[in-house]
């Protein structure tokens, strides 16, 4: 397996900082809000417990580690000449309701083993390597995402503070209760050029790389999204005595909308449309719906292809509801372009993939994530670590192998020791 010199190393040294990286996701996973389960929510006791835990395990791996004023939990593996620029990793600590222990943790807990590995070789880089924990990126508390990524990427929006979660919390309270200062908040940032590149591990949340037969791949961008929240209104009557002609049925039109987004998303690689929200509120068994509410959320890799998707259903919708006689109420909620990962970065990853004679697989990433929000400020990149479970995240079904977190871990540690 492994050849002669410094980048060097034996598979099974790797296979142990596999079984690290996985025995620490399963003590980590004790932090968590509900016992049971899976959810780590902004700033709860859970959290801070993660993050503690998350700072112990960077200072033994030898990095210096510091908390800034959004939580973040921030460790940094001192270059060969102290103060050198640094190249950053991480992804985030948080997770969604009933999830999983990897999506997130991965992309902290297999650096700080590549570090501790590292440390105790002595070898040191030219540049500084530092991990971030990010402290918020799912937005489920306060129902907004990418928090810890976007301070630290100078972009966080000051009136998310306002927002409050389920017990009417807000989370400028939060942040005091835990011991942050809100006012302190741009203090997380870094600047435009002090950061020589940001790669973030994430496992795939997919199946593209299971069935694949791929350990890793390489991402090549993070697909961009428009989100819509649309109202349809009808006519509500009398399901027994209304005649089928002349019916105006807002949940009909609703499902030949829905419909229609389904068809137009199929055959363009990288293009997905899906209406996760439906209802008919007020709805009865024996009442014709007189009004229907639905989501839509489209995304592709290619920003061309979203918007030609767009167009051609907002265009569809419109030609439902004049022939069905029924009024459409669209509003925009959430619209983001895509963020191509950096060609620099894919090629010196996909040289790492290629040097350990391991199968170079490239995707998009269909989900946001933390990269997005460091793209502000540095040139991004993104490996993927195959799912197991047919790709499942966002569940507690979500599973990984120790084998594919020696993959990964050897596939950063060759990265890193050839970045430039
Ligand atoms: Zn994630």
């Amino acid at each position: 397996m492994s050849k002669e010199g410094s980048n060097t190393c034996s598979g099974s040294e790797f296979d142990a900082l596999g079984g690290q990286i996985m025995a620490w996701a399963d003590a980590l996973a004790q932090h968590t809000d509900s016992a049971g389960m899976m959810t780590r929510t902004y700033l709860t006791p859970a959290h801070h417990g993660a993050a503690q835990q998350l700072a112990c395990w960077m200072e033994e791996a030898g990095m210096q580690v510091r908390r800034d004023q959004a939580g973040n939990v921030i460790g940094r593996y001192e270059a060969a000449q102290p103060g050198a620029p640094a190249l950053m990793t991480g992804s985030h600590f948080d997770t969604v309701r009933n999830g999983g222990i990897y999506d997130g943790m991965l992309g902290v807990l297999l650096p700080i083993a590549c570090v501790q590995r590292w440390n105790r070789q002595g070898k040191r880089f030219p540049f500084a390597l530092e991990i971030a924990g990010f402290a918020e990126e799912e937005g489920v508390r306060f129902s907004a995402t990418l928090l810890g990524s976007r301070a630290i990427a100078g972009t966080f929006v000051h009136a998310v503070l306002d927002n409050v979660d389920e017990a009417g919390v807000s989370m400028r309270a939060a942040l005091a209760q835990a011991g942050f200062d809100p006012a302190l908040l741009d203090s997380a940032r870094y600047g435009p050029a002090s950061l020589l590149g940001f790669l973030e591990v994430h496992i795939e949340q997919g199946p593209v790389l299971l069935h694949a037969g791929a350990p890793v791949g390489v991402v090549s961008a993070i697909s961009g999204a428009s989100r819509f929240a649309v109202e349809v209104q009808g006519q509500a009557g009398h399901a027994g005595t209304v005649p089928m002609a002349g019916r105006r049925d807002a949940a009909m039109a609703a499902a030949e909308i829905a419909l229609y987004i389904e068809q137009r998303c199929q055959g363009v690689p990288g293009l997905v449309g899906t209406v996760g929200q439906f209802q008919v509120p007020h709805g009865a068994a024996n009442v014709v719906p007189g009004k229907a509410v639905f989501s839509i959320d489209i995304r592709a890799c290619r920003d061309q292809d979203r918007e030609n998707a767009v167009a051609d259903v907002l265009e569809a919708a419109r030609r439902v509801a004049e022939r069905r006689g029924v009024e459409l109420a669209l509003r925009r909620t959430h619209e983001a372009p895509s963020v191509p990962c950096a060609e620099r970065l894919q090629q010196q990853l996909a040289a790492s993939i290629e040097r350990l004679g391991l199968p170079l697989h490239r995707l998009p990433s269909g989900a946001g994530h933390d990269a997005m929000a460091l793209a502000a400020i540095a040139d991004v990149a993104m490996l993927f670590v195959r799912c197991g479970n047919g790709g499942i995240s966002h569940s507690p079904d979500e599973t990984m192998t120790a084998a594919d977190a020696a993959t990964a871990a050897q596939v950063f540690s060759d990265f890193v020791e050839h970045f430039n």
